[in-house]
């Protein structure tokens, strides 16, 4: 099936909306121990169950103005933010070069980062409001960007060579991480990284596999170096005050499966930016 551009993006848009809806679910009842699917959707204020028009992602929300249809309670704008840039991202994995997972027609190598990004987007924002990474989350992550290696390596006839690449990938990012955990705890005498972010890491090689696992973690390191530099330099962190790493690892990693060729070249030349 060959699909246009256009028709591709919006493909993206819609089902970013719609998987984005259903994260701010995960992320709202997974750290709570409730049940992802039952009971259906239901305001958290009042109790009322919400019908289907009350719950259309980003249109719901701006036709009822931000609040409940039935009790007014105000609907946190999270729910609208979560969706868009859900959305924002389906459409960025459809870029040129976009993928780690071998040469795959565009809907199916959408769908792909697409499943990875239902994967990050919780762990991102779970990490930044509870600084926990839930371990089913994590694990089932890794078992499902083995198994997507496997099947997607058998359509393309090279099943074994993507599976150990990414099984590889898995097992030093988990081993990388557990090794700097403890070599940091011992120099700064305080956790310094989380067992979740280990965790993490191994999903995103069992996902991009070692190359885009690389860039990844630079990425990563990058954008959390700059964050820290930019809250203690605000006043908004307090010396030696934690933050979580789990953010910046799931930014790096849907950074590194839409762009990981490029990232690289400019992590290994930098000469290039003048530096
Ligand atoms: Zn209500």
């Amino acid at each position: 099936m060959s699909l246009s551009p256009p028709m591709l993006v919006l493909i993206a848009t819609l089902l970013g909306l719609c998987v984005g809806s259903f994260l701010n679910v995960v992320v709202w009842r997974l750290p709570r121990d409730e049940s992802v699917v039952w009971p259906g959707s239901h305001c958290p204020h009042c109790g009322h169950d919400l019908p289907w028009f009350h719950n259309i992602p980003l249109l719901s929300w701006l036709l009822l103005r931000g609040r409940c249809g039935f009790c007014s309670a105000p609907i946190s704008v999270q729910y609208p933010a979560v969706e868009l840039l859900s959305a924002g991202l389906w459409v960025l994995l459809t870029l040129p070069g976009a993928g780690r997972m071998g040469e795959l027609p565009p809907l199916l190598n959408l769908l792909a980062g697409g499943m990875l990004l239902s994967w990050l987007l919780p762990l991102a924002l779970i990490d930044a409001r509870t600084m926990r990474l839930p371990e089913p989350l994590c694990r089932w992550g890794v078992v499902s960007g083995l198994l997507l290696s496997a099947a997607l390596g058998a359509l393309q006839g090279q099943a074994a060579e993507l599976l150990l690449w990414h099984a590889t990938a898995a097992a030093i990012g988990l081993l990388a991480f557990e090794s700097i955990s403890a070599g940091a705890e011992r120099l700064l005498g305080m956790p310094a990284l989380g067992l979740g972010d280990a965790k993490l890491a191994a999903l995103l090689g069992a996902w991009l596999g070692l190359k885009g696992l690389g860039v990844a973690i630079a990425s990563a390191v990058l954008l959390g170096a700059l964050f820290g530099v930019a809250g203690r330099l605000s006043g908004r962190l307090g010396p030696r005050q934690p933050f979580p790493f789990g953010p910046f690892l799931a930014a790096g990693g849907v950074l590194s499966w839409i762009a990981a060729d490029p990232i690289g070249k400019l992590l290994i030349q930098p000469d290039r930016l003048g530096v």
